[in-house]
């Protein structure tokens, strides 16, 4: 692995995901994608196991054996992502099958399972910290809640995140600590960062995040991209790919997945209001901006990280626009999509499912010939209030949740103050 910043040097599988972010402030990038050497046939004929360890392997062999590297691939992918057709030009790919019912399973879990695979990092107690609006400490909490000798902490802001994802975030006994912070999203992020560069926190802990930079979050990212690709076999050369994006943690693991099976899929980012990325793609310069509150929250992202890893994959915003395109759409419109697809389809969709809908509708009138897979990000009852307002129902909570609803919260609330936050972190991790 190299740094996004060019500083010459180069880091085994193992120092890129116990580090996460390049100590010169760059992102850690494969050196090479080694291009698979089977056949679509080939491929097609391995156990999803056997192709999912088959093409990963490549990018992890500095650290783990092929045999303990199957182990963990068949511990992580234990749950399938389902192809829905909708049409004949278009389909679903159902990401939202694991255990928090959203795509950050796969990442979560393949970080949680190879960190615990690593060597320790010294004698200090690893710590994992994240800021959340949702998703992601509920992916990460579980995750990790299995993983010995790892403790795990997690800030989410107060009444701002649904009431699944905070019963997601707060019913683990062992291993996860949520603090439930009094402000935004951006103060927990500030909370955190401030851990980070705080020299007596790290003397005693190894501290680590669990954010959309770490590598081992899109490396497994990049396998449903494939699976869903196999299904369509020969006709695999004829698909856009619409990722509802935020952090473009998604998009960058398709575009990994397309270098992989030196594939010429087109891709689609949909995005909400927080549309700094089709600005960058129509003017070749992002500005980043204070992100703006949406009713697919999990994409209100004023600065998206991964832009990095994309602009060093191809160069210039115009290389890009040759692969990648980029619509937004308003709340209304989000609405709009549940509804139209609800109606249409009979589907009942998620708001980031929808405003992937939404962007694959605009990309069809470009792409005509082509089909549109829509990557679905999150079961539509982790935003339920949303599609109340949308069709004035409530989806049906799965059997598979319905015992975290008997669960007791179990949460530290805390004002957004480092001084208090850092007290009770050395208190319940000690
Ligand atoms: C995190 C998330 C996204 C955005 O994914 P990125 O990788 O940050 O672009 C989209 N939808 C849902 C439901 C999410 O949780």
């Amino acid at each position: 692995y190299y740094s996004t910043r060019g500083n010459g040097k180069s880091y085994s599988f193992g120092e890129a995901v116990t580090k996460g972010l390049v100590p010169d402030g760059g992102l850690f990038m494969p050196e090479a994608f080694p291009v698979n050497n089977l056949t679509f046939d080939e491929l097609t004929a391995l156990t999803m196991h056997e192709r999912i360890t088959h093409l990963l392997y490549p990018f992890v062999k500095t650290d783990f054996t092929l045999d303990g590297f199957s182990t963990i691939v068949r511990k992580v992918f234990n749950f399938p992502c389902i192809t829905q057709i909708l049409s004949e030009n278009l389909s679903v790919l159902e990401l939202f099958h694991g255990p928090t019912l959203a795509f950050k399973d796969f990442g979560a879990r393949f970080l949680a399972n190879v960190l615990a695979a690593l060597p320790r990092q010294g004698q200090k107690q690893c710590v994992i910290l994240v800021a959340t609006s949702g998703d992601t400490g509920s992916a990460v909490a579980n995750a990790f809640s299995e993983t010995e000798g790892i403790k795990t902490v997690i800030l989410y802001p107060k009444g701002k995140v649904s009431r699944i994802q905070e019963l997601q975030l707060t019913t683990f006994d062992k291993n996860i600590t949520a603090f439930e912070v009094q402000g935004t999203f951006d103060d927990c992020q500030t909370l955190v960062k401030q851990a980070f560069l705080d020299a007596e926190i790290n003397e005693r802990y190894f501290l680590s995040s669990a954010n959309s930079i770490n590598i081992a979050r899109l490396l497994p990212q990049a396998m449903y991209y494939v699976e869903s690709a196999l299904l369509r076999k020969g006709h695999a050369k004829d698909t856009v790919f619409v990722t509802p994006s935020g952090n473009l943690g998604n998009l960058t693991a398709g575009l990994f997945a397309r270098n992989i099976l030196h594939a010429q899929w087109q891709f689609t980012a949909a995005l909400n209001n927080n549309w700094m990325f089709e600005e960058f793609l129509q003017t070749g310069v992002l500005s980043p901006r204070k992100s703006v509150e949406t009713y697919s929250n999990a994409m209100d992202v004023g600065n998206p990280s991964n832009l990095e890893r994309i602009k060093n994959m191809y160069g210039n915003a115009e290389t890009v626009r040759q692969i990648v395109s980029a619509y937004h759409c308003s709340d209304e419109e989000t609405l709009a999509s549940i509804q139209e697809m609800y109606r249409k389809y009979s589907y009942l969709a998620d708001p980031h499912t929808a405003v992937g809908y939404n962007g694959a509708c605009k990309s069809m009138l470009v792409h005509k010939a082509k089909h549109h897979t829509v990557l679905s990000t999150a079961h539509p009852v982790k935003f339920d209030t949303v599609i109340e307002k949308a069709l004035g129902f409530s989806p049906e909570i799965p059997d598979r949740l319905k015992g975290i609803l008997m669960k007791n919260k179990h949460s530290i609330e805390i004002l957004p103050d480092y001084q208090i936050f850092k007290e009770n972190l050395v208190s319940v991790i000690a």
